[in-house]
């Protein structure tokens, strides 16, 4: 697929990689709560197992909110249109963008007047669905 315009990338690496490596910790703790609890410390082995638990639990829940929003960004490309205008008559035809598109590009001739036809403006639609 083209890609006439780059999307912004809006979820850092970074923030991933924090997440990643709080993810790792928490199951770390987890283990150290089993072997708490295997060696008799049941206090000390819940502590980490519920430690562990709520971080795992809060971290998978950032990473699948983060993962719904690159899908939600991967699905809503935005549509390019272009305007094509009859610079004699006025005509004007907008359509999708196509590849190869530029502004000032000479198009096939008017069909009211035979001139040829200028590519005058390529926009993309932002189309902001808002929440109630
Ligand atoms: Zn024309």
């Amino acid at each position: 697929m083209s890609e006439p315009f780059a999307t912004q990338k809006k979820i850092s690496p970074i923030l991933l990689a924090i997440l990643l490596i709080i993810l790792l910790l928490s199951v770390f703790s987890i283990f150290l709560g089993f072997d708490a609890y295997l060696s008799g410390d049941a206090e000390s082995g819940s502590t980490y197992m519920i430690l562990g638990a709520t971080t795992l639990a809060l971290s998978s829940y950032v990473l699948f909110l983060t993962r719904k929003r690159i899908l939600k960004l991967a699905l809503t490309t935005q549509p390019v249109t272009t305007t094509i205008l009859c610079e004699k008559c006025g005509l004007k035809n907008v359509r999708d963008f196509q590849r190869g598109d530029y502004i000032f590009k000479d198009m096939e001739p008017c069909p009211k007047c035979k001139e040829k036809m200028l590519i005058t403006s390529i926009y993309s639609e932002v189309k902001e669905k808002r929440r109630k």
